[in-house]
């Protein structure tokens, strides 16, 4: 769907032969046939418009949702590799394209082990560059 053709006003054209006003789905440009108020050829172009007219625009909180949901996927897609807990250098996170700013909690399994949660999976940073990726510690 292209919106600029596609806005809140109705467009017009006449039918020669009846001289009766035409009009065309908001949606996907289809003749409209029926009370001369509707907007939409059926119900799932009226739902189908309005949901893309009601999508999230690009935010600083959507900005930041992707972030940590990209996050999570980096964790899950290599936890998944492996069994339930891997042990990767920060470099290897970076290159998968981790962003260590963004996480969701912090979480604690004793008081000297915290992890950094994205949703529900996590990860602690020990000592040097080597950091070991978890899931269960995260669910709050
Ligand atoms: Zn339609």
């Amino acid at each position: 769907m292209t919106t600029s053709s596609h806005d809140f006003k109705s467009r017009f054209s006449f039918n020669s032969q009846t001289q009766t006003e035409l009009k065309y789905c908001t949606y996907c440009d289809t003749t409209i046939r029926g009370r001369s108020d509707k907007r939409f050829c059926n119900d799932a172009c009226r739902y189908a418009y309005h949901n893309e007219i009601n999508k999230e625009p690009f935010t600083l909180v959507n900005s930041i949702n992707r972030k940590l949901k990209r996050n999570r996927k980096i964790l899950q897609t290599l936890l998944l590799k492996s069994k339930s807990k891997l042990e990767i250098s920060r470099d290897d996170l970076l290159n998968n394209g981790f962003n260590f700013r963004y996480f969701t909690h912090i979480n604690k399994d004793k008081p000297d082990r915290v992890f950094q949660c994205c949703y529900d999976f996590g990860y602690q940073i020990l000592k040097g560059t080597k950091i070991v990726v978890v899931q269960e510690i995260c669910e709050i």
